[in-house]
């Protein structure tokens, strides 16, 4: 059975295993983890409070600007159409969230919607691929109808200004009328962190079905 493939890691360029996905095992080890916790008045926490009234936000590693391999990770998910590399490293924050009690903090996740245009060329949505692996291994409960991205396309066409403004910044998302989500803890799903702004128009959204539930954040990293 032949052990190496011709593939080789996006950081450091050894030929990977049959068991590894674009990074080898020693730089998945380096990749820099954020040990932040939930509920604390951690950097995530702050910027999304800065912006949106969350309960909490957890990230679970640092995207440092430069090469580093989280950064290198991201870019593989998201362009180079690997969505099964953003499904394992889901795969790997749900068994963190569920070994580190963060379980009751979580029971509806709902991945940030990309533009229809977007999943187009990409072919996938990487944040909804993150959050399946997360939910795959936690059984908690994903849906992919409740947050939706206004329409573009329709906006340039037949709306007037105040409406195309509307589709784009803060009220770029909608949320999916008359859903009950009454006492949920519903968790917002992205790969990074950057301003915060598309989770809290995310965020907004879903505040506009109402305030009997709770709003987490959950990321794959955070920008420093
Ligand atoms: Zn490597």
């Amino acid at each position: 059975m032949l052990l190496f493939t011709t593939a080789r890691c996006i950081s450091c360029g050894a030929l990977l295993t049959r068991d590894e996905n674009a990074l080898c095992l020693c730089c998945k080890q380096k990749m820099a983890r954020s040990y932040m916790l939930p509920c604390t008045d951690n950097i995530s926490e702050q910027r999304m409070g800065a912006l949106f009234a969350v309960e909490w936000a957890y990230s679970h590693y640092i995207f440092s600007k430069g090469e580093s391999i989280v950064r290198k990770v991201v870019h593989e998910f998201k362009y180079h159409r690997n969505p099964k590399l953003a499904y394992e490293m889901g795969v790997e924050v749900g068994a963190h969230i569920k070994d580190n009690g963060m379980m009751h903090l979580c029971d509806l996740l709902l991945p940030v919607p990309i533009s229809w245009r977007r999943k187009l060329t990409r072919g996938y949505n990487q944040a909804a691929e993150f959050a399946k692996g997360i939910s795959d291994v936690t059984g908690i409960e994903m849906r992919t109808d409740i947050l939706k991205r206004r329409s573009w396309a329709s906006s340039q066409s037949s709306r007037n200004a105040e409406q195309r403004k509307n589709a784009m910044g803060e009220n770029a998302f909608e949320a999916k009328k008359g859903i009950d989500i009454e006492g949920r803890k519903v968790v917002i799903v992205d790969d990074v962190l950057t301003t915060g702004s598309t989770l809290a128009a995310c965020c907004k959204a879903l505040r506009e079905l109402g305030d009997g539930f709770e709003i987490g954040v959950v990321t794959f990293s955070v920008d420093e």
